[in-house]
């Protein structure tokens, strides 16, 4: 008996399986608590909040900004366009061109032309979509 036990032990190598026990896991979470709670003290402190405003003053955020609310501004004066255009009658909402569904959706293949639309139901609008975007 006593040498089938070494026989075991000297073959069988557990040390993967002991590695992870219950000890080790929770020293692992409490690891991460505390890395956590350094970097919450960290993004307070005033070296902290220094690395914030350097990164909002760097070039890639300025970019970032800028091309985004170019774009939404963009947006926004087109939908008020499209908007002003149905109210005053000079623009109708289609139906779908592909399935001639109600209710479509003004879709924009450029936005410099904001009257030039699409009119799409939501799910050729999404085909729509999905297909630009596979076609980048
Ligand atoms: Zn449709
Ligand atoms: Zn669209």
């Amino acid at each position: 008996m006593h040498g089938l036990k070494i026989y075991l032990e000297s073959k069988i190598d557990l040390s993967p399986y002991i590695k992870y026990n219950k000890g080790d896991m929770q020293t692992k979470e409490e690891k991460l608590l505390k890395h956590r709670e350094s970097q919450r003290k960290y993004k307070a402190s005033i070296a902290g909040k220094k690395t914030e405003n350097r990164y909002r003053k760097s070039k890639y955020y300025q970019a970032y900004r800028i091309r985004h609310a170019n774009k939404l501004k963009e947006h926004r004066v087109v939908w008020k366009l499209v908007d002003t255009a149905k109210r005053s009658g000079t623009l109708l909402k289609k139906r779908c061109e592909v399935c001639n569904k109600k209710d479509a959706i003004a879709h924009h293949d450029d936005y410099n032309k904001p009257l030039e639309i699409r009119w799409l139901c939501r799910y050729h609008h999404y085909l729509y979509h999905k297909k630009l975007k596979e076609l980048r």
